[in-house]
């Protein structure tokens, strides 16, 4: 009797879908050339060039990353800072100076020391609901946060995520994703900025705002615009595009009534005019 091959997504065959992204590349240098240029240009000339520098933990930045799916930045910091007052770690005597991050919508959080991470580990799946209810979806997020620390002490033996520092981007984002409820954007915000990698994380604003300029096609996905904005970008510019086209969402480009007649880009934008060179 011959035995069933294991379905390791391997062996099975299975090719991915070519990806669309190099062509996509290609047909704006073509049709629309300097247009990422100009556009990061034109958003540099609004907000300057944000600086990169690491503010938080990497599992920090994950655990806060994943409290605020879904939910605007400063109900994750409530969360976060509920987990800290629930669960303070030995050392959190240290003054609780807010510090913040380009790019992140809240207030910031105070720089005292993480939650203990071994006592989030440990609670029950009920309490940390309660205790992260301020976050809002607290449901869902609780056993994502709980999958995350488990993997990790897992893994590691402790619950710093340094060591992804030391891995390639592609492997790195793979790990990450491969937590149940982590996906490519929450990846990519922790390897950008705990580590600096040039990852591109895509989130609303960044969608909205690629979308209506013609960066990247009407059809695209969430998860297909992060690939599409990799093969757009030089490695060095993950940061300055992330978070100038995030702050450019936020202050100009709204959802509802964008504030065109006082956006740099607009003369190439085809929201604007859907000809726009
Ligand atoms: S011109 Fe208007 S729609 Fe286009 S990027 Fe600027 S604010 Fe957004």
């Amino acid at each position: 009797m011959t035995q069933a091959r294991p379905r390791t997504g391997v062996r099975t065959g299975r090719r991915r879908p070519p990806d669309p992204s190099p062509a996509w590349r290609r047909r704006l240098d073509r049709y629309r050339p300097g247009l990422v240029d100009d556009t990061l240009a034109a958003m540099r000339s609004m907000y300057g060039v944000p600086s990169w520098q690491r503010v938080h933990d990497p599992t920090s930045e994950l655990i806060l990353t994943i409290l605020s799916q879904n939910s605007a930045d400063i109900n994750a910091e409530r969360a976060f800072d509920a987990l800290r007052t629930r669960w303070p770690s030995q050392a959190s005597d240290t003054p609780a100076t807010k510090v913040n991050r380009p790019g992140w919508g809240g207030l910031g959080i105070g720089q005292a020391p993480p939650p203990d991470w071994t006592a989030v580990a440990g609670a029950s799946p009920s309490e940390l609901i309660e205790v992260i209810r301020p976050g809002g979806l607290a449901p869902q997020k609780a056993p994502t946060i709980h999958a995350a620390l488990h993997r990790i002490h897992a893994e590691r033996g402790d619950f710093s995520l340094e060591f992804l520092g030391e891995m390639e981007p592609r492997a790195a984002l793979d790990w990450l994703m491969s937590i149940p409820g982590i996906g490519r954007k929450t990846a990519s915000v922790v390897l950008l900025f705990s580590f600096g990698m040039p990852l591109m994380p895509v989130d609303r604003h960044v969608e909205r705002v690629s979308k209506r300029i013609g960066l990247l096609p009407p059809k695209a996905t969430a998860l297909q615009a992060h690939d599409y904005w990799l093969a757009l970008l030089e490695p060095g510019r993950a940061h300055e595009a992330h978070v100038n086209l995030i702050t450019h969402g936020r202050q100009t480009c709204h959802a509802l009534r964008p504030a065109c007649q006082r956006c740099t880009i607009a003369s190439r934008c085809r929201f604007v005019d859907r000809r726009a060179p």
